[in-house]
């Protein structure tokens, strides 16, 4: 067998159950087909894909490993962490999560007004047509309407101009606390990973209180190889993983096979010296 650091792991990616394209079941036979080894399924703020993907990955021989990836907000910035080797069935994180979705559809609602403001009219409606589960109704969905209308050629073009920080169809949104998400992920018995570390605009300062927060909550690790890392970044954060002794992880983030940056299982492999998360579940 491969050596941990060379297995083919693939801890993030997203199902119709949020802002990803495939059904999980053809999600994790996509997964299979690229030869990956070991497999997360990570929706947003939601368990609903993963008794359907844990039975889809026992058919084919596929470990996997149940996810989530919970939406943070953390000095007035959205942060993503991630929960892997869940139990699907926790009352703690089930219910932690149904209140972390409770506001999507208020938020929705309020990014049609915004939408509609600047000259662009039924904005929801076309949103929710995308959205595989009305209740996940996420930026991603407006996006893929913005695109497909003709507003915008591609999806990142959409966010830079009308759904980041400072455009007018961006909405601001107060997500779960960062010790609450942590908490319901190790209640429910799995480990709490930070998601796309370069993804945010923290200062030193801030960066720093994250970071050690997030350890002293009892968090155990840190996305180091992801698809929209820069080798630098790369190097930074597997620093960053060395000095505050977290584990180390890999995912593509997949959401779409036209959209996203990387294909499944198509990451960088993870720095020697740093400690793969997933020894824990092989
Ligand atoms: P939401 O949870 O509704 O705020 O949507 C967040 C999702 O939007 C993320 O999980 C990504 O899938 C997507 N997203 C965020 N920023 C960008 C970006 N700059 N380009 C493309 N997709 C993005
Ligand atoms: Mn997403
Ligand atoms: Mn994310
Ligand atoms: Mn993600």
């Amino acid at each position: 067998m491969a050596s941990l650091h060379d297995l083919n792991a693939d801890l993030h990616a997203h199902s119709t159950v949020s802002d990803g394209t495939l059904d999980p079941a053809t999600l994790v036979r996509r997964a299979a087909e690229k030869r990956i080894d070991l497999f997360a399924l990570t929706d947003h703020d939601e368990l609903g894909g993963l008794e359907v993907a844990i039975d889809a990955a026992a058919r084919i021989g596929l470990r996997f490993v149940p996810g989530v990836e919970v939406s943070v907000t953390y000095a007035e910035q959205t942060v993503h962490i991630v929960g892997l080797g869940i139990d699907p069935a926790s009352e703690v994180l089930r219910n932690g999560l149904a209140d972390v979705r409770s506001g999507r559809m208020r938020r929705a609602q309020e990014m049609g007004a915004a939408l509609a403001a600047i000259g662009i009219e039924g904005a929801l409606d076309g949103a929710l047509a995308y959205a595989g589960n009305v209740n996940l109704i996420s930026r991603t969905h407006f996006a893929r309407w913005l695109v497909n209308t003709g507003h915008c050629d591609d999806v990142r073009e959409v966010f830079s101009k009308y759904l980041v920080a400072g455009k007018p169809g961006y909405v601001p949104h107060r997500w779960a606390r960062l010790a609450d998400a942590v908490s319901w992920i190790k209640t429910a018995g799995g480990v709490a990973v930070i998601a796309h570390p370069g993804r945010y605009r923290f200062s030193e300062t801030e960066a720093w209180a994250l970071l050690s927060e997030f350890k002293e909550t009892g968090g155990t690790g840190i996305e180091v190889a992801t698809s929209n890392h820069t080798a630098d970044q790369v190097k930074r954060f597997a620093k960053i993983a060395r000095e505050f002794d977290f584990e180390a992880s890999r995912g593509s983030d997949f959401h779409d096979p036209a959209e996203s940056h990387a294909e499944l299982g198509r990451v960088c492999h993870l720095p020697d010296s740093l400690v793969p998360v997933w020894h824990r579940f092989v």
